[in-house]
């Protein structure tokens, strides 16, 4: 079995402009050897938002290069819109996995109906790197539906199989590398065995709840980063719980990121900086 190593967690929050009051459980600015293939964990939410009458809350314009941005909503909605005529609502169970690849300018705001409604927020992001020969890909989206994820029953649990293979299941998302991600609820007293590669970074995520890994106790808004070592993980809910299990195979290769860049080498941000200044990303039309 795999061995709890380091458990994530974030004493403080931030807003991502007004729609996103966002705990970052993990980055690439730290033990980037530790999280390989992944890059950064934002748990936003759970937060409860009143009703609005204008503009929806959100993060306005700005660029991805040189990896794959995966949106999970599990309450509320968010609207996107890009530079290449994209666009879409990823609603509560949905998925967004976005290649930005070669680039792309976005923006995310709550859905306008949601908007209006206001109600219960809660949503993560988290950015899986592209190998170098993947970086430069074109941009790409798989709007992911809910009915598209297949759901795996345990004892106990119930286990949404966004992207991978659990026990012969396939997840719905393509992928560059190997990854696994897996939305997963336990019932109160519930305690299963999970296979997980050997070789693969490992983690779980305690979105909601609290549980018994390894004998560490995890709670809500912490991250148990597992051995890379050993092929499996039990998981004991000591409540109700909700967690996002997310394996990789690691990506050996120099990680060098800048905000909303990540790429292989401090000369490869300068030419990000340099093609986005000089509109080489493209521009989005006007809203
Ligand atoms: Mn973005």
């Amino acid at each position: 079995m795999k061995t709890v190593e380091k458990i994530f967690r974030s004493d403080s929050s931030h807003w991502v402009g007004d729609g996103f009051p966002v705990r970052s459980l993990f980055s690439y600015n730290g033990d980037t050897q530790v999280i390989s293939p992944f890059l950064l964990f934002d748990y936003a939410g759970p937060w409860t938002f009143e009703p609005v009458s204008g503009q929806p809350r959100g993060v306005g314009q700005h660029p991805h290069r040189g990896f794959e941005t995966v949106t999970i909503v599990y309450d509320g909605e968010v609207s996107h819109r890009d530079n290449a005529g994209g666009g879409g609502t990823i609603g509560s169970g949905d998925v967004q996995w976005m290649t930005a690849g070669a680039g792309i300018i976005h923006e995310e705001f709550h859905s306008p109906g949601y908007s209006r409604s206001g109600g219960p927020f809660r949503m993560v992001q988290l950015w899986v790197n592209l190998p170098a020969k993947d970086k430069m890909t074109p941009p790409a989206y798989q709007a992911i539906t809910r009915d598209m994820i297949p759901e795996v029953v345990l004892n106990g649990a119930r286990a949404r199989v966004i992207a991978g293979d659990l026990e012969g299941t396939r997840g719905a998302a393509r992928t560059f590398t190997p990854v696994n991600l897996w939305d997963v609820r336990l019932d109160a007293g519930a305690s299963i065995a999970l296979p997980l590669p050997a070789g693969h970074t490992s983690m779980i995520a305690v979105l909601a709840g609290h549980v018994t890994i390894d004998g560490k106790a995890v709670g809500e808004a912490e991250i148990a980063s597992l051995s890379i070592d050993g092929d499996g993980v039990q998981i004991a809910a000591d409540r109700d719980s909700m967690v996002l299990v997310m394996t990789g195979e690691p990506i050996d290769e120099p990680v060098v990121g800048y905000g909303p860049f990540v790429m292989n080498s401090e000369d490869e941000i300068r030419t990000a900086f340099n093609d986005f200044n000089s509109g080489r990303f493209g521009a989005m039309a006007p809203a």
